[in-house]
């Protein structure tokens, strides 16, 4: 990656009807710690439960209740906290933050405030090659509240508690991205860091990350504008349409000759735009004060120290590492770090004895495309609970060592490139226990570079076509076709380099 400040100018600028604007982008993101029970209660986080049926008494505050910290959510934070290379304050506060909704039963969210655990850090992205370094304010801990549910009867609304009380990680950027490109691209490599820690599922489908984005425009060079909060965006998708609705309607207020309000708005997927949700004059005060019931979270330099050599290897480090062990390009490294079971599934296919780059090219070239491409109905027949050393789920139902041995098979010329194509769709068929090796040897499909055989298929096919022997004499380029007939008549399994020779020996040219 370049860096951004090398690559020149940033080309972002939105041309608008008097001139170029540029937007200014900051996000709140809302990570939920994995964790067996929520920041203050034994209660279970597992999603997807009956109504109501993971709610303690603290979670429904009732009366004389108090809040016990689990210690878990608190180690998640702080290892969030190293991942993004950012200060860990050894002493910061649980507040009351005040206000009414049905889904709040203690009338307050328990939130870190003034003194949240994790400040100042940094995660670096990569948009299109480009090094971006994106600034964090600060990481702190919060109460999620409850859901309210509105579509079950026309008369009432009914809440549910499971949600209540599970432990937030809210992770504040700096107004560091210019796009909606960059802010996607900040999101999905906060969402890597994230699965590579193990401090949240990070799953935008289950709602376990979610994202306010702060936006403002401005003319280059002039000060920040007035922003608006645009609040929980729960796909990286609509972050990317909301940024662009929200900065096109700024441009046009402003051209216009209007002002910008400091409001919040919710973004309409459907609509495609933001509309007002609440603004500055009826914001709330939410009265925040220090939690009575919490004492202040005091952590020792050692406690810190431990969990950080706890850690494990981050995507940045994993690629740099790739790239250095295995002569891999800096794009290369980067797709196969994205994921941590990608990257995992990469080493066990050189492990298992893969050439690095030619494993590298064929698991993102080939087995990828194989597994994004729909129909997806393999993700049922093959995610079985069955116990596998990959994770079916992501990387597909052939195991690292089958494609290891495609890939060696290639190397070796024990069978050609379009072969390796079609032994990678049965091995796909036959699932998790497919043996490449095997099915090459059973169905007879190793390459010939018997010449003996290739000679034979070379003498036929001149033999019945004299017009096109005459014709490749004026034009070499007719060899291809030669290639082709010869390819064909051997299944696909002659060797084409000693085809090629063959060929323009017998032919003469
Ligand atoms: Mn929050």
């Amino acid at each position: 990656m370049q860096d951004k400040a090398k690559a020149g100018k940033s080309s972002n600028l939105i041309r608008g009807a008097t001139g170029d604007w540029e937007v200014v982008v900051g996000l709140e993101v809302h990570a939920q710690v994995a964790s067996k029970s929520k920041l203050f209660s034994g209660a279970s986080t597992a999603f997807g439960a009956e109504p109501n049926s993971h709610v303690s008494l603290v979670d429904a505050a009732m009366p004389g209740m108090l809040p016990v910290i689990n210690e878990e959510c608190i180690a998640q934070a702080v290892r969030t906290g190293l991942g993004l290379k950012a200060k860990i304050n050894l002493r910061s506060v649980f507040d009351r933050k005040n206000y009414f909704y049905p889904d709040l039963p203690q009338g307050y969210q328990i939130s870190q405030y003034k003194q949240p655990v994790v400040g100042e850090g940094e995660v670096v992205v990569d948009v299109d090659g480009v090094a971006l370094k994106v600034g964090i304010e600060r990481l702190h801990l919060e109460q999620d509240a409850g859901k309210s549910i509105h579509d079950q009867h026309p008369d009432y609304s009914y809440v549910d508690l499971n949600r209540s009380g599970v432990a937030l990680m809210e992770i504040v950027s700096k107004p560091d991205l210019r796009s909606a490109r960059e802010a996607q691209a900040y999101v999905s490599k906060l969402r890597t860091i994230l699965r590579y820690l193990g401090t949240s599922d990070a799953d935008m489908e289950k709602g376990n990350l979610r994202a306010d984005v702060n936006v403002s425009v401005r003319r280059p060079g002039e000060p920040l504008g007035t922003r608006c909060e645009i609040k929980n965006v729960n796909s990286i998708r609509f972050i990317g349409q909301a940024i662009e609705a929200e900065a096109r309607r700024q441009i046009e207020v402003l051209e216009d000759g209007g002002r910008i309000d400091q409001e919040t708005r919710l973004f309409d997927a459907a609509k495609g735009e933001t509309r007002a949700m609440r603004s500055k004059e009826e914001a709330h005060d939410y009265r925040y004060f220090p939690d009575p019931d919490l004492l202040p979270l005091e952590l020792t330099k050692d406690y810190v120290a431990k969990l950080e050599r706890g850690l494990p290897e981050l995507p940045d480090e994993k690629r740099a590492r790739f790239m250095k062990a295995y002569g891999l390009s800096g794009y290369d490294a980067g797709v196969l770090v994205a994921e941590k079971e990608r990257g995992d599934y990469y080493e066990l296919m050189v492990k298992d004895g893969a050439e690095p780059k030619a494993a590298a090219n064929w698991l993102i070239n080939e087995y990828l495309g194989r597994i994004n491409r729909p129909p997806m109905d393999w993700l049922v027949q093959w995610s079985t609970p069955i116990q596998r050393p990959w994770p079916v789920a992501t990387m597909g139902p052939i195991s690292p060592s089958a494609n290891s041995a495609i890939v060696q098979m290639v190397s070796s010329g024990e069978i050609s490139g379009k072969i390796a194509k079609e032994l990678l769709e049965i091995s796909w068929e036959l699932g998790p226990d497919a043996d490449p090796r095997a099915v090459v040897v059973e169905r007879g499909m190793k390459q010939v570079t018997d010449t003996g055989a290739i000679e034979r298929a070379v003498d036929e096919i001149i033999a019945l076509n004299p017009d096109k022997v005459a014709a490749v004499k004026a034009k070499p380029t007719m060899l291809g076709w030669f290639v082709g007939q010869v390819m064909k008549a051997s299944g696909g399994k002659a060797n084409p380099a000693a085809v090629n020779e063959i060929l323009k020996r017998k032919l003469g040219i």
